[in-house]
Formats: C-alpha cells, structure tokens, sequence
C-alpha cells in the first residue's frame, strides 16, 4: 500500500495544479485549502506555519545562490509589507519569507516571479535549488567556472512536471572551487571539478559523487569514478535522476525515499552500470590521481582579490543567516554603487557576498556593510555559524534555535578569542536541515527536565570533517539544557585553546584528546549536574520534507 505520500501525488497527477487551489485561497481563504491542498503547496515552495493559521514561509530558489540588486529590493519589500521585517538565508543559497498570509500568496509570488525569481520546486519531491559554489566566475583558485552548469541543470528539472513526484526531494550540487565549500558530500548528485590529460592537453570536467545526505540517518556520498564533461553533466544528471525516479521500492517508506539508500544497497559500481546500461555507452574514466581536498574553512567572508585584476568579492556574515530589510536594501544599495550593480551570492553558510567590486570602492562597501550591522570583522563562530529556523516557525521542531544561537555566539564572540576556523551547527530536531553532523561541533535539539520542568535542551556532537576522509561528529554530551550551551562551548573552547600543539585544528584536537577529555570540559563548573533529571525521552519527530531548509 503506498504511504500518505505517495497517494496524495498519485491523485493528484499533476503537483502544480495545486497553483488553481492557492488562487482559490486568495479569496476564499485558508479553509478553502484541503489537507492535500496544503501538502502540494510545497510545489510552490510553501509551508504553513508552525503557530499561525493562515500563513505560510515561501521559499525562493536562487540557482548557484545568485540574487540581484532588483530581487534584494523586491523581497525587502515584501518582509516590509506582509510580514516582519526580515527573512532567512538557507543552507541550500536560498531566501525564505515568512508571515506571508494565504489572502497575499498569489500576488507575493507574482511579484517575484517579475524580478526573476521562482520558488517552483523550492520544496516538495522535486529537485531542489541547485547549490553551487557562490564564487564561481571569479575565484582565483577555481577549475573552472561551474555555475553555468549549475543554472542548466536547474532550469532542465524547474517546474517539469515529468521530474514533479521524486520519491522525496533530490538535492544536486556543482562545484569547481578547490575548497569544495558546496559539501558535495552530503548531495545526493554532485559535481565536482576535476582535470584530465587527453592528448597531452589538459581537459576539465566533474567528478560524479552520489548518494550523500544528512536527516536521521547521514551518509558521505561516494563516487562513481566517472569523468563528466560539462557539455554531458545535464544528460547524465537527467539519467541518474530518472533511475532514482523509476525504482519503486524506495517509495515504499517515506524515511527511505532518499536516494542515498539506494546508493548504500546497491553499492556506486551498479549504479555505475545501470547508469551505462541505460545510456547506451561507457562513461569515462575519472582521473586515476583524482583526490579529495584537504579539509578546508569554506566560508568567503572578508574582502578577496578576484581572478579579474583589479577587481574584489566581498563576504559579509549574516548572523544566523537572519537579513533585516534594511540589510537587503544596504546590500542592493551598495551592489548597484559600488560594485558592477548586479552580482550578489547567498552562501550554504547563511552569508551573504558582493562580486566585482573595483579596488578603489572596497573601503565604501566595507563602510556601508559595517553600518548596517554586516561587518566582515566578525569572530569565526558568527561567521560560521548555521541554525535551522526552528520553533519559530517549523512544526516539526522540538527546540527554539535562532534565537538560542544568537545567544551563543554573542556569549562566545566575548569570552572566547579565537582566529580558528569552527564550524558550528545548531538544529532543532534531528532532521538535520542545519547539517549538524558536518559541524566541528553540531548542537541538536531535544528537551530534558530542569527542577522539575521540561526544558529545551541539546546534544552537543564533536569532530565533524569534511574533504579527505570525511566523517561525521559524534555526540559527546546529551540532553545538556539549552541555557548552559554557551557556557559550556566555552569551557569546551578555552580547552581547545589551552590543549591544541601548534596549527592543531580543533577536530584533529578533539580526535587527539578523546571523548572522556571533553565531556570533562564541557561538564565543568556550572552547577549543573551531567546528567540532569532526565525522564524526558528525546522526542521522536517525522523525517522532515524540508519544512524550513
Ligand atoms: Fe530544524 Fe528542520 Fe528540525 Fe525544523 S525539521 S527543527 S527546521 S532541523
């Protein structure tokens, strides 16, 4: 029998019908949308939200994590109007609008599609906004520039309503930095830029990994050892895709909708094959001395000298990806006066950048990001740090998180100097939509009892790496109430600072001093006991299809 899911798709045939019912709703309002009306509305990038009848998040997609002046302005004044002032940056590059009520959905959708953007499979079992490294074009580092490609693949699966009922959502990433700053090991299909000598000559193209994911259960995508050309990166994608697509026993059960599990049964050389066999042709090789990065910081905060002479990007840290209307309209400001007038990026850290600023205006936008509260001297742990949109606004949500992190990295940034790179990832339940598995240190949510009463509280998780060898983090310490995080990370911190040897980076620290060495720092000298009185079991939460990221 097929899940919920399944059978809502089923009769509905064609997801983006769902657009006649938002229209509908638009005046005959909430109540006019049946329980599978607001089950497709994820076609449209929309989610309920967790507290307010009658209004919704809208996710935007932003290909590669581009966004113009134009479309900064645009969303600006949309929080203004219909909701409170500020939207989200997501770990997919994307922008989400919240208090957006059902009467304004048609009318806010349509003034984003105006300026360019779609939040057509923003959400749902669809392809989901290409990521792409957010520098691609100007780095002077890269391969080669990858966003082109990452542009056609989005517009190949955008709105096509023969790639419109995945078995859940499918996540793609393309790569050419050397840093791999995208995660291309938690993609289900990524791309990653790689050379090969033909003739003598140097040829560039991807590597094809496949199979990576995060939610309740995370896997490292693995290659398949092939060599794709630029010009075939549509085509093979397209092929995967539509393995995953046809292979019904993943449909099964919604938890195992994930084509990370068919990679892990089937192993990648029967993907490999499969793959082959239906193409009609052997792929190339992938580069015998093809190698994983090193693990690497991959945030693009400061100001950077481009490939272009003369000319600079600048990264600015959104503190929890959180972006007032003013910061939009600053940042839109100082694109279109400073810089080339139309080249922004949104990173998967939440951050936001300005391309092609000429050296001469560098101070200006430096100046103009620091009013408006964007400076890029900002400690590692707050341009690092990720959250999810938590309570606020996700109903699967056992914990608040963005205001909680802010708290944290407030408390951190005073107390604890640090000039490290740290990732840190904070999550309110454990589907992982802040990827806090690949975090130096992950916090996920969950709830204990302090004197008598239920509280938030977190798992803390240590010694996430990414690149070669690639391994997720590990809790360390469970259940530790959400009120004693900052203290804690800092004893954990100062720690680090005093233990680490020379240049040692902190997971290659914690891996060195072993786990008993850390609950000990993070357990010291704050009056609460290891284990609090904990009689509340971590509460079990759905898979998430993505209510917030
Ligand atoms: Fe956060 Fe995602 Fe869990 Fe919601 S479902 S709390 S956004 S991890």
């Amino acid at each position: 029998m097929p899940n919920k899911a399944e059978s809502t798709k089923q009769r509905a045939g064609n997801p983006f019908d769902v657009w006649q019912a938002i229209e509908r709703a638009a005046t005959k309002g909430f109540e006019s949308l049946t329980e599978d009306d607001l089950f497709l509305c994820k076609w449209y990038g929309l989610y309920t939200h967790r507290h307010e009848q009658g209004y919704f998040m809208i996710r935007t997609k932003q290909p590669n994590g581009i966004i113009t002046p134009q479309q900064l302005k645009t969303m600006a004044q949309i929080t203004e109007k219909q909701n409170k002032g500020f939207a989200d940056i997501t770990t997919r590059q994307d922008i989400q609008l919240h208090w957006c009520h059902v009467n304004d959905l048609v009318e806010i959708l349509n003034r984003l599609k105006a300026v360019g953007v779609l939040t057509v499979g923003a959400c749902g079992d669809v392809t989901r906004n290409v990521v792409g490294c957010p520098v691609a074009g100007v780095d002077r580092e890269e391969l080669f520039d990858g966003s082109p490609v990452a542009q056609q693949l989005s517009e190949f699966f955008t709105g096509k309503v023969e790639y419109a009922n995945l078995p859940r959502k499918y996540k793609i990433s393309v790569s050419t930095c050397r840093t791999w700053c995208v995660h291309p090991e938690i993609q289900c299909v990524a791309l990653v830029g790689a050379a090969r000598t033909v003739n003598g000559a140097t040829e560039l193209g991807f590597d094809l990994r496949v199979g990576g994911g995060l939610s309740t259960q995370a896997f490292i995508s693995q290659r398949l050892k092939v060599f794709v050309k630029p010009e075939e990166a549509v085509e093979v994608v397209r092929q995967i895709t539509e393995i995953w697509r046809d292979t019904p026993e993943y449909r099964e059960k919604r938890h195992r909708a994930r084509i990370k599990y068919l990679v892990h049964d089937w192993g990648a050389a029967k993907l490999r094959q499969v793959l082959e066999d239906r193409m009609g042709r052997h792929l190339d090789d992938a580069p015998a001395d093809y190698a994983e990065p090193p693990e690497a910081y991959r945030d693009h905060v400061g100001v950077h000298a481009q490939k272009q002479p003369g000319l600079y990007y600048i990264g600015a840290p959104v503190l929890v990806g959180r972006i007032t209307s003013a910061q939009m309209r600053r940042v839109a400001d100082l694109c279109e006066r400073h810089g080339d007038g139309k080249s922004v990026r949104l990173t998967n850290r939440q951050n936001i950048l300005l391309l092609n600023v000429p050296e001469a205006n560098v101070e200006k936008v430096l100046t103009g990001l620091a009013e408006a509260g964007l400076s890029i001297n900002a400690h590692p742990v707050r341009r690092s740090v990720v959250t999810c949109t938590g309570m606020e606004f996700c109903k699967l949500a056992i914990t608040e998180t963005k205001a909680r992190s802010r708290q944290i990295i407030e408390y951190l940034e005073q107390r604890v100097p640090l000039e490290e790179p740290l990732r840190l990832h904070i999550t309110g339940c454990p589907n992982a939509c802040a990827q806090y598995q690949i975090g130096h240190i992950g916090l996920m949510g969950s709830k204990t009892k302090v004197d008598g009463q239920i509280v938030d509280a977190y798992d803390i998780l240590i010694g996430g790496r990414l690149g070669q060898g690639a391994a997720f983090n590990h809790a360390v310490l469970r259940k530790v109430p959400a009120q004693d995080c900052a203290k804690r990370l800092e004893q954990l911190l100062l720690g680090y600072k005093a233990q680490r040897r020379e240049r040692e980076a902190f997971t290659d620290w914690a891996g060195r001093v072993g786990d008993e060495a850390l609950v000990k720092l993070l357990s010291g000298g704050n009056g609460h006991p290891l284990a609090p009185e904990d009689d509340v079991p971590t509460p079990s939460v759905p898979e998430s299809d993505g209510p917030v990221y």
